[in-house]
Protein backbone atom coordinates (compact mmCIF):
# COMPACT_ATOMS: atom_id res chain seq x y z
CA UNK A 1 0.00 0.00 0.00
CA UNK A 2 1.46 3.73 -0.99
CA UNK A 3 2.32 6.05 1.70
CA UNK A 4 -0.50 8.07 0.59
CA UNK A 5 -3.04 5.49 0.96
CA UNK A 6 -2.05 4.62 4.83
CA UNK A 7 -2.00 9.11 5.38
CA UNK A 8 -5.85 8.84 3.58
CA UNK A 9 -6.64 5.90 6.10
CA UNK A 10 -4.71 7.57 9.42
CA UNK A 11 -6.50 11.00 8.30
CA UNK A 12 -10.04 9.32 7.83
CA UNK A 13 -9.55 7.24 11.67
CA UNK A 14 -8.87 9.90 13.32
CA UNK A 15 -11.46 12.35 11.37
CA UNK A 16 -14.01 9.23 12.69
CA UNK A 17 -12.69 8.57 16.14
CA UNK A 18 -10.32 11.05 17.81
CA UNK A 19 -13.79 13.36 19.34
CA UNK A 20 -16.23 10.71 19.46
CA UNK A 21 -18.12 9.62 21.73
CA UNK A 22 -19.28 6.46 20.45
CA UNK A 23 -17.16 4.68 22.14
CA UNK A 24 -17.45 5.74 25.99
CA UNK A 25 -21.49 5.43 25.24
CA UNK A 26 -20.94 1.95 23.87
CA UNK A 27 -19.89 1.42 27.67
CA UNK A 28 -22.70 3.14 29.30
CA UNK A 29 -25.12 1.39 27.49
CA UNK A 30 -23.71 -2.05 28.30
CA UNK A 31 -23.27 -1.11 31.79
CA UNK A 32 -26.65 0.25 31.97
CA UNK A 33 -28.45 -2.19 29.78
CA UNK A 34 -26.26 -5.11 30.70
CA UNK A 35 -25.31 -4.71 34.08
CA UNK A 36 -22.29 -6.85 35.37
CA UNK A 37 -22.31 -9.42 32.07
CA UNK A 38 -20.65 -12.29 34.62
CA UNK A 39 -19.42 -14.88 32.40
CA UNK A 40 -22.50 -17.81 32.11
CA UNK A 41 -25.64 -15.35 33.22
CA UNK A 42 -28.19 -13.92 31.44
CA UNK A 43 -27.00 -10.17 31.27
CA UNK A 44 -23.29 -11.57 29.47
CA UNK A 45 -26.15 -13.39 26.75
CA UNK A 46 -27.95 -10.45 26.30
CA UNK A 47 -24.99 -8.59 26.31
CA UNK A 48 -23.42 -10.36 23.43
CA UNK A 49 -26.32 -9.74 21.13
CA UNK A 50 -26.31 -6.18 21.65
CA UNK A 51 -22.46 -6.34 20.44
CA UNK A 52 -23.40 -8.49 17.74
CA UNK A 53 -26.21 -5.68 16.45
CA UNK A 54 -23.30 -3.45 16.57
CA UNK A 55 -21.00 -4.99 14.59
CA UNK A 56 -23.56 -5.83 12.47
CA UNK A 57 -24.83 -2.29 11.85
CA UNK A 58 -21.10 -0.44 11.12
CA UNK A 59 -20.84 -2.65 8.37
CA UNK A 60 -18.07 -5.38 9.07
CA UNK A 61 -18.05 -7.96 6.24
CA UNK A 62 -19.93 -10.50 8.48
CA UNK A 63 -20.64 -10.92 12.23
CA UNK A 64 -21.52 -13.88 14.25
CA UNK A 65 -21.67 -15.71 17.81
CA UNK A 66 -19.82 -18.58 18.79
CA UNK A 67 -21.52 -20.58 21.16
CA UNK A 68 -19.65 -22.84 23.78
CA UNK A 69 -20.39 -24.94 26.76
CA UNK A 70 -18.45 -24.40 29.95
CA UNK A 71 -18.59 -24.58 34.07
CA UNK A 72 -20.72 -21.81 35.85
CA UNK A 73 -20.92 -19.99 38.70
CA UNK A 74 -23.84 -18.50 41.11
CA UNK A 75 -22.93 -16.59 44.74
CA UNK A 76 -25.38 -17.19 47.33
CA UNK A 77 -24.51 -16.65 50.89
CA UNK A 78 -21.18 -16.70 52.62
CA UNK A 79 -20.06 -16.06 56.00
CA UNK A 80 -17.05 -15.62 57.96
CA UNK A 81 -17.31 -16.32 61.81
CA UNK A 82 -13.91 -15.65 63.90
CA UNK A 83 -14.62 -18.83 66.82
CA UNK A 84 -11.36 -17.71 68.63
CA UNK A 85 -9.85 -15.63 70.63
CA UNK A 86 -13.61 -13.80 70.56
CA UNK A 87 -16.45 -14.73 68.78
CA UNK A 88 -17.35 -12.01 66.16
CA UNK A 89 -19.35 -12.30 61.97
CA UNK A 90 -16.67 -10.48 59.75
CA UNK A 91 -18.00 -9.08 56.45
CA UNK A 92 -16.88 -11.29 53.06
CA UNK A 93 -17.38 -12.11 49.60
CA UNK A 94 -16.80 -15.61 47.68
CA UNK A 95 -14.56 -15.67 44.94
CA UNK A 96 -16.24 -17.14 41.95
CA UNK A 97 -15.57 -20.79 41.62
CA UNK A 98 -15.89 -20.93 45.42
CA UNK A 99 -17.48 -24.40 46.20
CA UNK A 100 -20.39 -25.11 48.73
CA UNK A 101 -18.30 -25.81 51.60
CA UNK A 102 -18.73 -25.42 55.49
CA UNK A 103 -14.99 -25.55 57.10
CA UNK A 104 -13.30 -24.18 60.37
CA UNK A 105 -9.65 -24.07 60.89
CA UNK A 106 -6.80 -21.65 62.35
CA UNK A 107 -5.62 -19.23 59.92
CA UNK A 108 -2.15 -18.72 58.56
CA UNK A 109 -1.35 -14.98 57.39
CA UNK A 110 1.38 -15.34 54.85
CA UNK A 111 1.51 -11.60 53.54
CA UNK A 112 1.91 -10.54 50.15
CA UNK A 113 3.11 -13.83 49.61
CA UNK A 114 6.71 -14.22 48.85
CA UNK A 115 7.19 -17.82 48.09
CA UNK A 116 9.41 -17.87 51.23
CA UNK A 117 6.54 -17.32 53.68
CA UNK A 118 4.73 -20.92 52.10
CA UNK A 119 8.32 -22.06 52.74
CA UNK A 120 8.68 -20.92 56.24
CA UNK A 121 4.82 -22.27 56.98
CA UNK A 122 4.62 -25.03 55.09
CA UNK A 123 3.96 -27.36 58.15
CA UNK A 124 1.68 -24.24 59.87
CA UNK A 125 -0.19 -24.88 56.41
CA UNK A 126 -1.59 -28.39 56.73
CA UNK A 127 -5.06 -28.22 57.71
CA UNK A 128 -5.03 -24.53 58.39
CA UNK A 129 -6.69 -21.66 56.41
CA UNK A 130 -4.47 -19.50 54.21
CA UNK A 131 -4.69 -15.93 54.33
CA UNK A 132 -2.53 -13.56 51.69
CA UNK A 133 -2.72 -10.55 50.74
CA UNK A 134 -3.53 -9.17 47.02
CA UNK A 135 -0.04 -6.72 46.99
CA UNK A 136 3.11 -7.53 44.78
CA UNK A 137 5.54 -9.31 46.88
CA UNK A 138 8.34 -6.71 47.66
CA UNK A 139 10.95 -9.33 47.11
CA UNK A 140 10.53 -11.56 44.48
CA UNK A 141 11.35 -11.20 40.99
CA UNK A 142 8.06 -10.94 39.23
CA UNK A 143 4.10 -10.47 40.10
CA UNK A 144 2.25 -13.27 41.24
CA UNK A 145 -1.44 -13.65 40.93
CA UNK A 146 -4.36 -14.99 43.35
CA UNK A 147 -4.23 -17.94 41.14
CA UNK A 148 -0.84 -19.22 42.17
CA UNK A 149 -1.03 -17.23 45.78
CA UNK A 150 -4.29 -19.91 45.83
CA UNK A 151 -2.66 -22.92 44.29
CA UNK A 152 0.28 -22.47 46.13
CA UNK A 153 -1.56 -22.77 49.82
CA UNK A 154 -3.86 -25.82 48.64
CA UNK A 155 -0.58 -27.98 47.40
CA UNK A 156 0.88 -26.96 50.87
CA UNK A 157 -2.29 -28.46 52.71
CA UNK A 158 -4.31 -25.02 53.35
CA UNK A 159 -8.34 -26.22 53.84
CA UNK A 160 -9.13 -22.72 52.82
CA UNK A 161 -8.38 -19.46 51.71
CA UNK A 162 -8.65 -15.76 52.17
CA UNK A 163 -7.68 -13.22 49.77
CA UNK A 164 -6.93 -9.90 51.43
CA UNK A 165 -7.08 -6.50 49.93
CA UNK A 166 -4.09 -4.60 49.78
CA UNK A 167 -5.10 -1.30 50.30
CA UNK A 168 -7.54 0.62 52.37
CA UNK A 169 -11.01 1.68 50.70
CA UNK A 170 -13.05 -1.28 52.63
CA UNK A 171 -13.27 -3.42 49.68
CA UNK A 172 -13.13 -7.17 49.16
CA UNK A 173 -11.66 -7.76 45.50
CA UNK A 174 -13.06 -10.84 43.71
CA UNK A 175 -11.74 -12.92 40.69
CA UNK A 176 -12.00 -16.38 40.36
CA UNK A 177 -10.37 -18.81 42.56
CA UNK A 178 -9.64 -21.78 40.15
CA UNK A 179 -9.42 -21.20 35.97
CA UNK A 180 -12.09 -23.10 34.52
CA UNK A 181 -12.96 -25.14 37.02
CA UNK A 182 -14.26 -25.43 41.07
CA UNK A 183 -11.56 -24.82 43.74
CA UNK A 184 -11.20 -27.75 46.33
CA UNK A 185 -11.27 -25.75 49.11
CA UNK A 186 -13.59 -22.46 50.06
CA UNK A 187 -11.71 -19.30 48.46
CA UNK A 188 -13.21 -15.84 50.01
CA UNK A 189 -12.03 -11.87 49.76
CA UNK A 190 -11.81 -9.45 52.95
CA UNK A 191 -11.01 -5.82 52.64
CA UNK A 192 -8.15 -4.59 53.75
CA UNK A 193 -9.31 -2.91 57.28
CA UNK A 194 -11.18 -6.54 57.96
CA UNK A 195 -8.04 -8.62 57.49
CA UNK A 196 -6.32 -6.17 60.03
CA UNK A 197 -8.80 -6.66 62.26
CA UNK A 198 -7.89 -10.20 61.58
CA UNK A 199 -4.64 -9.55 62.28
CA UNK A 200 -5.05 -7.84 65.75
CA UNK A 201 -7.29 -10.71 66.89
CA UNK A 202 -4.25 -12.87 66.19
CA UNK A 203 -1.94 -11.18 68.36
CA UNK A 204 -4.42 -11.74 71.38
CA UNK A 205 -4.78 -15.19 70.83
CA UNK A 206 -5.16 -18.48 68.33
CA UNK A 207 -7.12 -17.03 65.17
CA UNK A 208 -9.90 -19.63 64.31
CA UNK A 209 -12.40 -19.07 61.95
CA UNK A 210 -15.34 -21.00 60.46
CA UNK A 211 -16.10 -20.48 56.29
CA UNK A 212 -19.62 -21.29 55.27
CA UNK A 213 -20.23 -21.08 51.50
CA UNK A 214 -23.15 -22.04 49.79
CA UNK A 215 -22.84 -21.16 45.72
CA UNK A 216 -24.09 -22.73 43.09
CA UNK A 217 -21.79 -24.60 40.29
CA UNK A 218 -23.09 -25.97 37.17
CA UNK A 219 -23.07 -26.11 33.41
CA UNK A 220 -23.69 -23.20 31.37
CA UNK A 221 -23.53 -21.34 27.88
CA UNK A 222 -21.31 -18.11 26.48
CA UNK A 223 -20.77 -16.59 23.48
CA UNK A 224 -17.60 -15.02 21.47
CA UNK A 225 -18.70 -12.38 19.27
CA UNK A 226 -17.04 -11.83 15.86
CA UNK A 227 -16.96 -9.06 13.29
CA UNK A 228 -14.89 -9.57 10.89
CA UNK A 229 -13.80 -7.96 7.81
CA UNK A 230 -12.80 -10.21 5.28
CA UNK A 231 -9.12 -9.38 3.40
CA UNK A 232 -9.55 -8.66 0.02
CA UNK A 233 -6.25 -9.94 -1.35
CA UNK A 234 -4.91 -12.51 1.39
CA UNK A 235 -8.51 -13.55 2.84
CA UNK A 236 -6.67 -16.45 4.46
CA UNK A 237 -3.75 -14.39 6.43
CA UNK A 238 -5.75 -13.25 10.05
CA UNK A 239 -5.33 -10.54 11.96
CA UNK A 240 -7.36 -10.36 15.75
CA UNK A 241 -8.06 -7.35 17.64
CA UNK A 242 -10.29 -8.86 20.60
CA UNK A 243 -10.90 -8.16 24.49
CA UNK A 244 -13.29 -9.38 27.02
CA UNK A 245 -16.79 -8.40 27.33
CA UNK A 246 -17.70 -10.58 30.10
CA UNK A 247 -17.62 -8.40 33.84
CA UNK A 248 -17.54 -9.39 37.64
CA UNK A 249 -20.53 -10.15 39.30
CA UNK A 250 -20.07 -7.52 41.94
CA UNK A 251 -19.72 -4.25 39.74
CA UNK A 252 -20.54 -2.71 36.80
CA UNK A 253 -17.00 -4.00 35.11
CA UNK A 254 -17.07 -0.51 32.91
CA UNK A 255 -13.27 -0.42 32.90
CA UNK A 256 -12.17 -3.77 33.54
CA UNK A 257 -13.33 -4.60 30.21
CA UNK A 258 -16.55 -2.62 29.58
CA UNK A 259 -13.57 -0.23 27.84
CA UNK A 260 -11.35 -2.38 25.87
CA UNK A 261 -14.48 -3.44 24.44
CA UNK A 262 -15.17 -0.08 23.58
CA UNK A 263 -11.70 0.40 21.81
CA UNK A 264 -12.16 -2.72 20.04
CA UNK A 265 -15.66 -1.56 18.66
CA UNK A 266 -14.42 1.99 17.58
CA UNK A 267 -11.42 0.18 15.90
CA UNK A 268 -14.50 -1.86 14.06
CA UNK A 269 -16.46 1.05 13.18
CA UNK A 270 -13.43 2.99 11.81
CA UNK A 271 -11.82 -0.22 9.90
CA UNK A 272 -15.47 -0.55 8.38
CA UNK A 273 -15.11 2.27 6.22
CA UNK A 274 -12.14 1.23 4.65
CA UNK A 275 -12.73 -2.74 3.67
CA UNK A 276 -12.37 -2.41 0.42
CA UNK A 277 -8.53 -1.54 1.31
CA UNK A 278 -7.69 -4.18 3.82
CA UNK A 279 -5.45 -7.11 2.14
CA UNK A 280 -5.54 -9.36 5.39
CA UNK A 281 -8.47 -10.24 7.23
CA UNK A 282 -9.29 -8.45 10.59
CA UNK A 283 -11.34 -10.23 13.18
CA UNK A 284 -12.80 -8.36 16.03
CA UNK A 285 -13.67 -10.40 18.84
CA UNK A 286 -15.67 -9.53 22.26
CA UNK A 287 -14.39 -12.46 24.15
CA UNK A 288 -16.77 -14.29 26.99
CA UNK A 289 -15.96 -15.68 29.58
CA UNK A 290 -12.31 -14.13 30.38
CA UNK A 291 -12.59 -13.63 33.99
CA UNK A 292 -13.84 -17.25 34.57
CA UNK A 293 -10.38 -18.45 33.19
CA UNK A 294 -10.04 -17.53 29.47
CA UNK A 295 -11.96 -19.47 28.44
CA UNK A 296 -13.88 -17.87 25.57
CA UNK A 297 -10.29 -17.40 24.14
CA UNK A 298 -9.26 -20.95 24.61
CA UNK A 299 -12.36 -21.64 22.50
CA UNK A 300 -11.86 -19.52 19.94
CA UNK A 301 -8.29 -20.63 19.95
CA UNK A 302 -9.47 -24.04 19.66
CA UNK A 303 -11.82 -23.73 16.67
CA UNK A 304 -10.16 -21.81 14.33
CA UNK A 305 -6.41 -22.96 15.66
CA UNK A 306 -5.59 -24.35 11.77
CA UNK A 307 -6.68 -20.60 10.17
CA UNK A 308 -3.50 -18.66 9.71
CA UNK A 309 -3.58 -16.03 12.59
CA UNK A 310 -0.65 -13.24 11.67
CA UNK A 311 -1.12 -11.42 14.83
CA UNK A 312 -3.23 -10.73 18.05
CA UNK A 313 -3.75 -7.72 19.91
CA UNK A 314 -6.03 -7.95 23.20
CA UNK A 315 -7.45 -4.95 24.46
CA UNK A 316 -8.14 -5.92 28.31
CA UNK A 317 -7.21 -3.03 29.77
CA UNK A 318 -6.87 -0.47 27.08
CA UNK A 319 -8.58 2.77 27.04
CA UNK A 320 -7.82 3.64 30.37
CA UNK A 321 -5.92 7.02 29.72
CA UNK A 322 -1.90 7.95 30.70
CA UNK A 323 0.92 6.00 29.01
CA UNK A 324 0.22 3.24 26.71
CA UNK A 325 1.91 -0.69 27.03
CA UNK A 326 2.47 -2.43 24.19
CA UNK A 327 3.01 -5.89 25.99
CA UNK A 328 4.79 -8.41 23.58
CA UNK A 329 3.89 -12.22 24.80
CA UNK A 330 7.53 -13.78 24.37
CA UNK A 331 8.70 -12.24 21.27
CA UNK A 332 11.43 -10.02 22.28
CA UNK A 333 12.73 -9.81 19.00
CA UNK A 334 10.27 -8.33 17.42
CA UNK A 335 10.39 -4.99 20.24
CA UNK A 336 12.78 -3.44 18.24
CA UNK A 337 10.45 -3.47 14.80
CA UNK A 338 7.40 -2.13 16.92
CA UNK A 339 9.46 0.78 18.61
CA UNK A 340 10.07 1.67 14.99
CA UNK A 341 6.88 1.91 13.93
CA UNK A 342 5.05 3.24 16.73
CA UNK A 343 7.66 6.20 16.09
CA UNK A 344 6.56 6.55 11.95
CA UNK A 345 3.34 6.88 13.69
CA UNK A 346 4.36 9.67 16.04
CA UNK A 347 2.91 7.36 18.68
CA UNK A 348 6.68 6.86 20.55
CA UNK A 349 4.96 7.19 23.97
CA UNK A 350 3.31 3.86 23.48
CA UNK A 351 6.13 1.61 25.69
CA UNK A 352 7.00 -1.35 24.30
CA UNK A 353 8.59 -4.39 25.82
CA UNK A 354 8.74 -8.32 26.33
CA UNK A 355 6.40 -9.32 28.76
CA UNK A 356 4.27 -12.52 29.18
CA UNK A 357 1.34 -13.19 31.06
CA UNK A 358 -1.07 -15.81 31.57
CA UNK A 359 -4.29 -13.98 32.58
CA UNK A 360 -5.65 -12.70 29.73
CA UNK A 361 -7.23 -13.65 26.08
CA UNK A 362 -3.86 -13.63 24.38
CA UNK A 363 -2.31 -15.95 26.11
CA UNK A 364 -3.75 -19.04 24.70
CA UNK A 365 -2.83 -17.55 20.87
CA UNK A 366 1.15 -17.32 22.29
CA UNK A 367 0.26 -20.50 23.68
CA UNK A 368 -0.16 -22.06 20.24
CA UNK A 369 2.42 -20.12 18.65
CA UNK A 370 1.13 -16.81 17.04
CA UNK A 371 2.47 -13.32 17.36
CA UNK A 372 0.29 -11.46 20.35
CA UNK A 373 0.47 -8.65 22.52
CA UNK A 374 -1.34 -7.00 24.90
CA UNK A 375 -1.95 -2.93 24.96
CA UNK A 376 -2.45 -1.27 27.93
CA UNK A 377 -3.04 2.11 29.22
CA UNK A 378 -3.34 3.24 32.71
CA UNK A 379 -2.85 6.86 35.08
CA UNK A 380 0.66 6.25 36.81
CA UNK A 381 0.01 5.06 40.85
CA UNK A 382 1.89 4.63 43.63
CA UNK A 383 -0.65 1.87 45.00
CA UNK A 384 0.87 -1.84 46.31
CA UNK A 385 -2.07 -3.23 44.97
CA UNK A 386 -2.34 -3.10 41.35
CA UNK A 387 -5.80 -3.32 40.52
CA UNK A 388 -7.13 0.53 41.66
CA UNK A 389 -10.99 -0.58 41.39
CA UNK A 390 -10.87 -3.65 39.29
CA UNK A 391 -12.44 -6.45 40.57
CA UNK A 392 -14.14 -4.13 43.53
CA UNK A 393 -17.77 -3.14 44.02
CA UNK A 394 -16.64 -0.26 42.40
CA UNK A 395 -15.66 -0.03 38.63
CA UNK A 396 -18.23 1.84 37.63
CA UNK A 397 -19.44 4.03 34.75
CA UNK A 398 -18.40 7.28 36.46
CA UNK A 399 -14.55 6.03 36.43
CA UNK A 400 -14.29 5.84 32.19
CA UNK A 401 -12.08 7.98 31.05
CA UNK A 402 -14.03 8.69 27.42
CA UNK A 403 -10.54 10.81 26.27
CA UNK A 404 -8.62 7.26 26.59
CA UNK A 405 -10.67 5.60 24.99
CA UNK A 406 -10.60 7.77 21.69
CA UNK A 407 -6.73 7.99 21.87
CA UNK A 408 -6.15 4.28 22.28
CA UNK A 409 -8.50 3.63 19.87
CA UNK A 410 -7.23 5.77 17.22
CA UNK A 411 -3.52 4.15 18.14
CA UNK A 412 -4.59 0.60 17.83
CA UNK A 413 -7.01 1.41 14.00
CA UNK A 414 -3.77 2.60 12.71
CA UNK A 415 -1.81 -0.10 13.91
CA UNK A 416 -4.38 -2.83 13.04
CA UNK A 417 -4.49 -1.20 9.44
CA UNK A 418 -0.60 -1.37 9.12
CA UNK A 419 -0.75 -5.22 10.17
CA UNK A 420 -3.75 -6.02 7.58
CA UNK A 421 -1.59 -3.87 4.50
CA UNK A 422 1.81 -3.87 5.03
CA UNK A 423 3.48 -6.54 2.39
CA UNK A 424 4.94 -8.83 4.79
CA UNK A 425 4.61 -8.47 8.70
CA UNK A 426 8.17 -9.65 10.20
CA UNK A 427 7.26 -11.20 12.94
CA UNK A 428 7.58 -15.51 12.82
CA UNK A 429 5.81 -17.99 14.59
CA UNK A 430 6.57 -20.35 17.20
CA UNK A 431 5.68 -23.74 18.15
CA UNK A 432 4.08 -24.64 21.31
CA UNK A 433 7.06 -26.06 22.41
CA UNK A 434 9.22 -22.89 21.96
CA UNK A 435 6.73 -20.97 23.64
CA UNK A 436 6.91 -23.87 26.52
CA UNK A 437 10.54 -23.41 26.49
CA UNK A 438 10.12 -19.23 26.82
CA UNK A 439 7.68 -20.41 29.67
CA UNK A 440 9.91 -22.25 31.31
CA UNK A 441 12.69 -19.69 30.75
CA UNK A 442 10.98 -17.35 32.99
CA UNK A 443 10.11 -19.59 35.70
CA UNK A 444 5.96 -19.92 34.61
CA UNK A 445 5.91 -23.00 34.19
CA UNK A 446 5.68 -23.96 37.94
CA UNK A 447 2.98 -21.05 38.31
CA UNK A 448 0.73 -23.35 35.72
CA UNK A 449 1.29 -26.33 38.03
CA UNK A 450 0.34 -24.83 40.86
CA UNK A 451 -2.40 -22.99 38.93
CA UNK A 452 -3.84 -26.75 37.86
CA UNK A 453 -3.76 -25.39 33.87
CA UNK A 454 -2.55 -27.08 30.85
CA UNK A 455 1.21 -27.08 29.90
CA UNK A 456 1.91 -25.65 26.18
CA UNK A 457 3.33 -28.53 24.36
CA UNK A 458 1.81 -31.41 26.28
CA UNK A 459 -1.39 -33.54 26.34
CA UNK A 460 -4.01 -32.66 28.97
ZN1 LIG B 1 -9.96 -7.92 32.41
Amino acid sequence: MSTETIRRIDRDILSTLYFSKEGSQFVEELVDGYGARFGGSDEERAASDFILERFKAMGVTRAWKQEFECLGWTRKETSLEVLSPQRMELDCIALPFCPPRYVEGRVVYLGDGDPQAYADNREALKGAIAMVNTATPQFYHRAMHRGEKLGRAVEAGAIGFIWMRGEPGGLPETGSARFNRACEVPAISVSFETGHEMLRLARKGELRVRIDSTNEIAPTKSYNVIGEITGVSRPEEVIVIGGHYDGHDINQSANDNGAGTAVVMEVARALSEHKELMARTIRFVAFAQEEMGLIGSDHYVQKHGDEKHMFMINTDGAGRGGKGTFALQGWSEATAYFKKLFGEMHESHVSVGDRISLYSDMYWFAAAGVPSATYTSAEPSSSAAPRGWGHTYWDTLDKLNPRAIQLDAVFLARLVARLATMPEIPVKHKTPGDFRAKLEEMGLLEVLKYELRAIPGEEQ
